[in-house]
């Protein structure tokens, strides 16, 4: 399909209205930048998917959630940036690839979905420098999944069959590898883990797993959910997403009788 010109020119104009550059302090070579990040009050909620994937009117602000250093190349979610001790600075310190800082987005009024993934990717890399928790890199690898899924959901009529399936494939990568992470930290970590308390992040796993075809992981953690100290949301969301999760069991089952 051809891209409607002044319909995206639009969609860029009210996004850009959202934005705003916000200033930040590297903690590892003490520069001042500044970061597009999102007017809160700009924020129009608009529901969440199973995994709490959430959706905004006008913009997508998982795309503005990491920060880089345009300096040093240091990467971070906004949530972690400064969560910063001296072991990891100065593993970031020696450890950082000098091309970060080059890729480091400064110019231009918003991200495209592929500049944004290419932030997380800074991120990511940070990620891997230094001793930081398990959930802090789960966290970035769950919001580059979810920006995956964004770009399928926005361009997938300008993106070739080979381009969809390789971005299905990259976002389940992320999903697997957020679930890997919060299941050590599970076990590692003092709740509450990257704003989540322990019964959300069960739900969060649980969906997560699901997603991945993981089925009877996700039942197990859902059933962890059904007890009287769990809040009546979360409850909720748990009931349907186990029925949805024994639904598509059935359909395996059936699916595998039907070929024997
Ligand atoms: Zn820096």
């Amino acid at each position: 399909m051809e891209l409607d010109v002044e319909k995206y020119n639009e969609m860029v104009k009210q996004e850009e209205a959202c934005l705003f550059p916000k200033s930040y302090k590297c903690p590892v070579c003490d520069e001042d930048f500044k970061s597009l990040a999102v007017r809160k009050a700009k924020m129009i909620a608009q529901g969440t998917d199973e995994d709490l994937r959430p959706h905004f009117k006008w913009v997508d602000p998982l795309k503005y959630e990491v920060v880089v250093c345009p300096v040093c190349g240091y990467g971070a979610m906004a949530r972690y940036f400064d969560e910063m001790i001296p072991t990891w600075r100065k593993q970031l310190q020696q450890g950082l690839p000098s091309f970060a800082k080059d890729r480091a987005y400064i110019g231009g009024n918003h991200l495209t979905y592929s500049e944004a993934l290419k932030q997380y990717d800074i991120a990511i890399q940070s990620d891997h420098m230094a001793a930081f928790k398990e959930s802090r890199k789960a966290y970035t690898y769950l919001k580059r999944g979810w920006v995956v899924r964004g770009k399928l959901e926005t361009e997938s009529d300008f993106l070739s069959e080979d381009e969809i399936r390789d971005l299905r494939q990259e976002e389940r990568g992320c999903l697997d590898k957020a679930l890997e992470g919060y299941m050590k930290a599970f076990s590692e970590e003092k709740f509450p883990l990257s704003g989540m308390d322990e019964h959300t992040l069960t739900y969060l796993c649980a969906a997560l797993a699901s997603r991945l075809g993981k089925y009877k992981d996700a039942i197990s953690m859902l059933s962890r959910l059904m007890g009287p100290s769990v809040n009546a949301r979360i409850k909720d969301k748990a009931y349907d997403l186990k029925e949805n999760v024994r639904e598509r069991l059935k359909e395996i089952e059936a699916a595998q009788r039907a070929l024997q």
